[in-house]
């Protein structure tokens, strides 16, 4: 593979006794669309803030191009960021706004433009270019802070949760003009959400962070799919996750995790042992589970149905266990109705060894 457009090597950051980000390690290649995501305070706008120049990494070296950027300055290297806020200048008009960048580069007026005219086109935008920025509308001026961004043809833009201010009708229809644009320019972009389903619906890869370190890096199929532990297992959502512990093998090498809630069988982690007596916590996606009278499979449990909620196209059912294990079950529509479910009805939910995951940590 080429050479990656960015790379973390070991990045510390802290402010004072705080580690913000505790050695990063992450390559990320050209055209790639990639989304850092995690709960609040988990270090993403910081990695991103290093990324872009307006933090000093503690220790390690980020490379920019096979080159050490961690002592330019956000205007000596071509990384622009695009932030909530979006920072437009309100004195400005939108083609002003635009070109702004260039005539800081020195560009000649009829230059600038022309340019800045073809981008405010790209974006949809030629019919307000003369408008003050206070005459647009939330999803207008988000064009605008890319154009602005994009006009000076950088390697990568930089996003730091720009749709956040943004209703979720428009949000959705802005993560089509993101997803577009990116792979029309075969630009890069690093863009940082705590909102998971941007990030899954927009990002070739996905970096889920926890407390200023790295948990998982992945196509987001892989991510939902596999989660390495128990933190990404719940972050990504939809998973039922239980404890137990490790009673032994069958014959075919399937693990017998014994727990609370019954033994049950699961194919064992793909990428190390598990030794008989240990702790683990087993995973079940919601989309894994069979309901039904009798459940043939390997693993069931008898359950008592205790809810369900319509979320889109799917809906989640709620079950509990006689031994009081919470399962949510997830189903389309049309399955859902074929079950004839009610509040209370007893039910066998069961999944195959293959679908159930063994975590990392308990
Ligand atoms: P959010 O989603 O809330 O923006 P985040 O994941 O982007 O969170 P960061 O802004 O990267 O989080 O902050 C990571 C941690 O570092 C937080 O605990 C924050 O309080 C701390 N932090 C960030 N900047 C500074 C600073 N300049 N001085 C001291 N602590 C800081």
């Amino acid at each position: 593979m080429s050479q990656p457009l960015v790379v973390f090597d070991n990045v510390v950051k802290h402010f004072g006794e705080f580690v913000a980000v505790e050695r990063m390690n992450l390559e990320i290649h050209r055209g790639e669309f990639v989304a850092i995501m995690g709960s609040s305070g988990c270090g993403k706008t910081t990695t991103l803030r290093m990324l872009a120049g307006l933090e000093k990494p503690s220790e390690g070296e980020i490379r920019l191009n096979g080159e050490r950027i961690n002592d330019l300055r956000s205007w000596e290297r071509d990384t622009p960021l695009v932030w909530q806020n979006l920072a437009l200048f309100p004195f400005l008009s939108v083609v002003e706004n635009v070109e702004f960048g260039l005539k800081m580069r020195g560009m000649a007026k009829a230059e600038r433009q022309r340019k800045a005219l073809e981008w405010l086109d790209r974006l949809g935008l030629s019919e307000f270019a003369a408008r003050d920025i206070a005459q647009l509308s939330g999803g207008q001026r988000q064009r605008v802070a890319l154009a602005r961004s994009l006009v000076t043809e950088p390697p990568i833009l930089l996003l730091d949760e720009p749709l956040s201010a943004l209703d979720a009708h428009l949000s959705v229809r802005m993560q089509g003009v993101l997803t577009g644009l990116q792979k029309d320019l075969g630009i890069t972009f690093v863009y940082v959400t705590h909102s998971q389903s941007e990030a899954f619906a927009m990002a070739d890869r996905v970096v889920i962070m926890s407390r200023g370190r790295v948990e998982q890096v992945g196509t987001p199929q892989a991510v939902f799919r596999e989660p390495h532990n128990r933190f990404v297992a719940e972050f990504v959502g939809g998973k039922n996750i239980l404890g137990g512990s490790v009673a032994g093998f069958d014959e075919s090498g399937l693990v017998r995790v014994e727990s609370e809630h019954g033994a049950f069988l699961v194919r064992p982690p793909m990428d190390r042992t598990v030794a008989a007596g240990e702790q683990v916590s087993l995973c079940l996606g919601a989309e894994h589970i069979q309901l039904g009278e009798r459940a043939a499979l390997a693993n069931r449990l008898e359950c008592r149905v205790v809810g369900e909620e319509f979320i889109g196209s799917m809906v989640n059912i709620h079950l509990e266990s006689a031994s009081g294990l919470e399962l949510q079950v997830q189903k389309p529509h049309a399955e859902y109705a074929g079950l004839g479910l009610h509040g209370g009805q007893k039910i066998f939910a069961g999944w195959d060894s293959a679908n159930a995951l063994i975590l990392r940590g308990e």
